[in-house]
């Protein structure tokens, strides 16, 4: 393993660079949202991470790399979309271990607004059950009798959405909505002006990440220039601080952003962009599609091992 290692010109011990996506964090559990952290478990990572690695902002880290004077283990917390639960869940935790962190905003959705993944999550928890007919407008017939269930219908709509145009997409959960009315959906789920402020002010780096969160390969080069530079200018206004570094939508190299996305990107004058790539950053790497993974699962034994093996190792092939 050494051997092979130090041919490929990265020895055991090299640094590398682990990014963490994270979107939410719940104050408790909720089964509705089976892939979110809750805020016991952040806790536990952020303390460990803490405790064993640097962490840095996405800028920060990007001029270490570039300047190839990266920490022997270094890691940066990042989240995705502007949830409020980054302020009032997330920061206090990471405030307590002196923590801080890089947060991603799409900025249409600030300040009331609701992603569509979040809308039918929010929609199937109020729908009265046992069954969910939304057969009339073409999405099919659910069952909603226990949580399972209506996890299943969850993930059965969000697919049936996923694809379409965004236009097409508002549309089709209005007429969802319209279906089989709920009562009001929650409108606090994302952060508002001065909770965004609030993070700024508290230390967080704010990253842009478009304002409609429009995936960039499905734009003209033109559209995605304003997508990334109007969701910036609101940000920059709203914080009075430069935003240096950005998160692309979705994130998968060429499927979801391509090469002269990132080198738009530098001329723009941003510092650093991450993918969903899964990997760690080595230095030498393009801070322009810096790869980043999720931290699965709910065990801090497997959390720890994988942490350490990834800052050691470095290369994607140590994810897992
Ligand atoms: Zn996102």
């Amino acid at each position: 393993m050494l051997a092979a290692l130090s041919l490929l010109g990265w020895p055991r011990g090299a640094p590398a660079l682990s990014i963490l996506i994270y979107h939410r964090v719940l104050p408790v559990p909720d089964p509705l949202r089976p892939g979110e952290i809750d805020a016991a478990l952040f806790e536990a990572q952020v303390s460990f991470l803490a405790k064993h690695f640097t962490l840095m902002t996405v800028t920060e880290a990007a001029l270490a790399l570039r300047e190839r004077r990266l920490p022997q283990r270094a890691a940066c917390i990042t989240f995705d979309d502007g949830y409020a639960d980054n302020l009032t869940v997330a920061h206090p935790i990471l405030a307590r271990h002196g923590a801080k962190a890089t947060v991603f905003i799409a900025t249409g959705y600030l300040n009331g607004g609701r992603m569509f993944s979040d809308t039918v999550i929010e929609f199937v928890r109020l729908a009265a059950g046992p069954q969910l007919d939304l057969g009339s407008v073409g999405m099919g017939v659910h069952s909603i009798a226990t949580d399972e269930e209506r996890l299943k219908a969850i993930t059965a709509l969000q697919v049936q959405l996923k694809y379409l145009a965004p236009a097409e997409r508002d549309e089709q959960v209005k007429r969802m909505a319209a279906a089989h009315p709920v009562g009001a959906l929650p409108q606090d789920l994302m952060l508002n002006d001065a909770q965004l402020r609030q993070l700024a002010d508290a230390g967080h780096e704010i990253g842009g990440h478009t304002v409609d969160h429009t995936v960039l390969t499905t734009l003209t080069p033109e559209g995605a220039r304003a997508q990334v530079q109007q969701g910036r200018e609101w940000i920059e206004r709203l914080i009075g601080r430069p935003v240096r570094s950005f998160a692309y939508p979705n994130g998968r190299p060429v499927r979801d952003y391509d090469a002269g996305h990132a080198a738009m990107l530098r001329d723009l004058g941003f510092e650093a962009a991450v993918s969903t790539s899964a990997g760690v950053a080595l230095p030498g790497a393009d801070v322009f599609q810096l790869p980043r993974y999720t931290p699965w699962g709910r065990s801090m034994t497997m959390f720890a091992a994988r942490m350490m093996r990834n800052a050691r190792i470095g290369g994607p092939a140590a994810v897992v």
